[in-house]
């Protein structure tokens, strides 16, 4: 039996926080931490009395270390799960790992403020050396292995849907059906209508920041980078249909094609509608998707924080949002020496997903693999000290689990291959 803290209670969070509830064998104990404590006090009140998980919440300001390391010393979690942002990544690793409970988010680290002098060195060194300009990246995580693996607990990066469950499928196309993997092509289709002209399915700041900043994919061992949607593609989706597809740089890359340098190509493509770019790209034109500060009148503001003050909550989207996700890896390789093509995906519906935890299929995507990453760590079936990506483990866990806790997963063979 095991205690976990929950870091955040948005749209991922409220997920994660369900699933754990259904999954009260292994959570005896969890402890919700956010910001607003209120939207923590309503969590425990929807779910404490269908779960034998006791449920307490503590307001919490994950800027501050001191904050975060009271809070576990009298706790005692076995497992953080960190679904708030990714700017707080760094101190919760240092407080993980300083008092020995395994670490687990979803998104690689970015600072909030992407002009802080110190960081923009580090930046402008890595875009040179590395070759990708994307804010985000892994580098300063995985730095932290010794201390992880001196203090014997794991840090899981990128425990949502994607990076996560693909991070997954590669590892388990890999064990299953291929010799040798040549290329991947990641495909994140959201064929979901909220009826808005203009929303983010997740976190509205993160969202914007990535989706707007220029491209990249990995070929022959090097990054290519291109210019944000600068390259498209139609796809026929099962069971969503056809869509236009964006690249995108996405964070997974960078962990799978360390991890199976065996891979010859990798990219990941977005799906988006017409209304969602001219809109972004109107925003980007008047600098409102800036994140340095501006003054406005006697105040200053973060433009793209502003923006995101006047825009839809995603965690509010669940009841008008209708249509299904696809989320899924193509993968080309060998198999005792012949050519072989699959496709490995999953298919959310928003209002089943809706009906079961009161999410949209975004949230309810990335956080079943939350809880399933927190799981594994939790019950030990996942077990190395040190700092990794969801591939560098057993697959075969993971998938079992994806079918148990509600995001059963697809293989069709031979697919349409993206040109
Ligand atoms: P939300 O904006 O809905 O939730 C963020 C939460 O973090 C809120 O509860 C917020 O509190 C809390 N928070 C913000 N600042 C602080 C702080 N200083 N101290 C404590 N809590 C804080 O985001 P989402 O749920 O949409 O996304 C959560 C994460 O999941 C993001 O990192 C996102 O990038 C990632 N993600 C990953 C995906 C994947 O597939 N891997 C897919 C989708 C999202 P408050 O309520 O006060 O605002």
């Amino acid at each position: 039996m095991s205690k976990v803290l929950v870091i955040g209670c948005g749209g991922v969070a409220s997920v994660a926080i369900a699933k754990i509830c259904q999954n009260d064998k292994v959570f005896s104990e969890m402890c919700i931490a956010s910001r607003t404590v209120s939207k923590c006090e309503a969590m425990k009140e929807k779910w404490q009395d269908k779960t034998s998980t006791k449920i307490s919440t503590v307001q919490i300001d994950a800027n501050s270390k001191e904050q975060v390391v009271d809070l576990i010393k009298k706790f005692q979690p076995d497992v953080l799960l960190h679904v708030g942002m990714p700017f707080h990544n760094i101190i919760l690793m240092q407080a993980c790992a300083e008092n020995k409970v395994h670490y687990i988010d979803t998104a690689a680290y970015e600072p909030e403020d992407t002009n802080d002098p110190v960081w923009r060195e580090g930046y402008e060194k890595r875009c040179k050396e590395k070759g990708f300009v994307a804010y985000f990246d892994y580098a300063e995580q995985w730095s932290y292995f010794e201390k992880f693996k001196n203090a014997g607990v794991t840090a899981l990066l990128g425990g949502g849907f994607d990076p996560g469950v693909t991070n997954v499928f590669v590892a388990y196309a890999k064990k299953h059906f291929f010799d040798q993997i040549d290329y991947v092509d990641i495909l994140d289709c959201n064929g979901g209508d909220h009826g808005y002209p203009f929303a983010t399915n997740f976190n509205t700041e993160i969202n914007l920041r990535e989706v707007s900043s220029p491209a990249d994919y990995y070929e022959n061992g090097k990054w290519v980078s291109v210019p944000a949607m600068s390259i498209k593609r139609e796809y026929d989706f099962p069971e969503v249909g056809k869509k236009d597809m964006y690249l995108l740089h996405h964070e997974e890359i960078e962990s799978l094609t360390k991890n199976f340098p065996e891979i010859k190509r990798m990219r990941f493509y977005m799906t988006f509608g017409k209304s969602y770019l001219t809109h972004m790209k109107c925003l980007e034109n008047v600098g409102l998707l800036n994140s340095t500060p501006v003054k406005f009148g006697e105040h200053k503001i973060i433009p793209i924080q502003f923006l995101k003050s006047l825009m839809p909550d995603p965690s509010t989207l669940g009841p008008r949002t209708v249509g299904k996700t696809n989320i899924g890896c193509i993968f080309t390789g060998y198999k005792d020496g012949q050519k072989k093509n699959i496709y490995i995906y999953n298919v959310c519906d928003h209002q089943e997903a809706y009906k079961e935890v009161g999410s949209q299929a975004i949230s309810y995507t990335t956080g079943v693999p939350a809880m399933i990453s927190a799981a594994l760590l939790a019950t030990g079936q996942w077990k190395k000290a040190g700092v990794f990506n969801l591939e560098e483990f057993d697959p075969d866990p993971f998938m079992d689990m994806l079918n148990k806790f509600g995001l059963p997963w697809q293989i069709s063979e031979n697919p349409v291959l993206v040109e």
